[in-house]
């Protein structure tokens, strides 16, 4: 007997002994249809919380008032303004203070951290990812192998699914860590493949790179804000992540990095720096010679963007009420109870098609996320899903991705979109 059911009001009983039930009113529900909208691309573009406006407000106002004075005679003064946010993206992820900034944008960082963290040398040249990452992070991480002078075809090794399988055997990256050996520089893949929704053991990923004398670093774009992230305990080198998916920080809002506390304090490490790193007590003196900030400070380039910042703020600050321990809770709840509608649809239809859910069944083992193979169906189906109403996200070839934003999706959310999408099915 599952403990779920597929009705309306199993659904309402949910969300009615929901701890976080009280969140959903914090946001705005899009509202561009004429049938009710059902949003679950929070894995994309997170909803804008009702509190933005305001925190957007005070610096527009500040800026009115004070002009330049505003870095200095602001409430929240935009010289420092970064550091009201680093105590709660550092919570978020699993970090100290120390090991997180919010600056720049995510394929920025990546690059930004890669300078400091992909040094080939000698033997040492190989870089380990994963087949077919975001387009960003292919693109990144091949100019950054050719920045070197290296060749792709031979220094940059892709794990790839095993044939006719959809997902990543986690033993053959490690399997893979091992054999490349001290050839190997850089483990650099994404915590959550944005694709499968798969999700990594970055610990154990991390804890292989180093056996073999090398850093590992993670693209957190599906993870910050959905996964329960221990970076700083999991002893990972580096991660950066963007604020405008699970973060629900504005389109194409700031970024986030973590350096790990034990490279807090390398002036030698190579990088590519701005006066935003340099010592702050030291910066307007413009002394020649580069001395960063500790920690992950010292890989800011330039003046924070205040507006972008103020709209990652107001998300934070919900995050910090709803905690992540909750988040995390409710998030495995919701997912499980799609999951279970997805099935129960997909056995009541089996006539017509199938439902083949590729994310992992296991649920320590994904996030928010379920990517749905609709066989016997196409994007026809994904059409009609959009006519109901329901925002998704289609991918070529032919997959659906789902994802129920454990902060503002509700049971009764899910409940529907099962009943929609048997309505589509051809
Ligand atoms: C969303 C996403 C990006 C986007 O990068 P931007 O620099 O913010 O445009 C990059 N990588 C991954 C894995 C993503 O999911």
């Amino acid at each position: 007997m599952s403990q779920f059911e597929n009705t309306l009001s199993f659904a309402q009983q949910q969300d009615a002994v929901d701890p976080l039930k009280s969140f959903r009113d914090k946001f705005y529900m899009p509202n561009f249809h004429e049938k009710q909208v059902r949003y679950f691309t929070g894995n994309s573009l997170g909803l804008q919380p009702k509190s933005t406006k305001e925190y957007i407000v005070e610096e527009l106002d500040a800026w009115a008032k004070y002009g330049v004075e505003g870095h200095f005679l602001a409430k929240k003064p935009w010289f420092s303004y970064h550091e009201n946010l680093t105590n709660k993206i550092a919570k978020v992820v699993g970090a100290q203070p120390l090991e997180v900034v919010v600056t720049h944008s995510l394929t920025t960082n990546i690059h930004l951290l890669m300078v400091s963290f992909y040094q080939p040398k000698g033997k040492r040249t190989k870089l380990i990812c994963e087949a077919k990452a975001f387009p960003s992070d292919q693109y990144a991480l091949e100019t950054q192998v050719k920045f070197h002078g290296l060749n792709i075809e031979t220094d940059l090794i892709e794990i790839a699914p095993r044939e006719g399988e959809h997902l990543i055997r986690e033993e053959d990256i490690l399997a893979k860590i091992e054999e490349v050996g001290d050839e190997l520089a850089l483990v650099m893949i994404g915590g959550v493949n944005y694709y499968t929704g798969q999700l990594f053991d970055m610990k154990k990923i991390t804890e292989a790179a180093h056996k073999v004398g090398a850093y590992a670093g993670f693209d957190l774009a599906h993870a910050a804000g959905n996964i329960n992230l221990q970076l700083h305990d999991w002893g990972v080198d580096f991660a950066a992540w963007c604020s405008y998916k699970y973060l629900n920080s504005s389109p194409g809002g700031v970024s986030g990095l973590f350096v790990h506390e034990r490279h807090s304090y390398k002036p030698e490490l190579p990088r590519f720096a701005g006066w935003w790193g340099y010592d702050k007590e030291t910066r307007f003196l413009m002394n020649p010679g580069f001395n960063p900030m500790k920690g992950a400070e010292g890989w800011q380039l330039s003046n924070a963007p205040i507006i972008g910042m103020a709209a990652h703020l107001a998300s934070l600050d919900i995050f910090d009420e709803a905690g992540m321990d909750r988040i995390g809770t409710k998030r495995d709840l919701l997912t499980a109870y799609l999951e279970f509608v997805i099935d129960d649809i997909s056995e009541k239809n089996k006539e017509r098609c199938s439902f083949e859910i590729i994310t992992p069944r296991d649920k320590t083992k994904r996030g928010a996320q379920l990517s749905i193979l609709a066989h016997g169906q196409g994007k026809a189906l994904f059409d009609a899903l959009s006519d109901e109403g329901v925002v998704a996200d289609w991918r070529e070839p032919n997959v659906i991705r789902v994802a129920p934003a454990p902060l503002y999706n509700s049971f009764e959310d899910v409940y529907y979109f099962g009943q929609l999408l048997e309505k589509s099915i051809k």
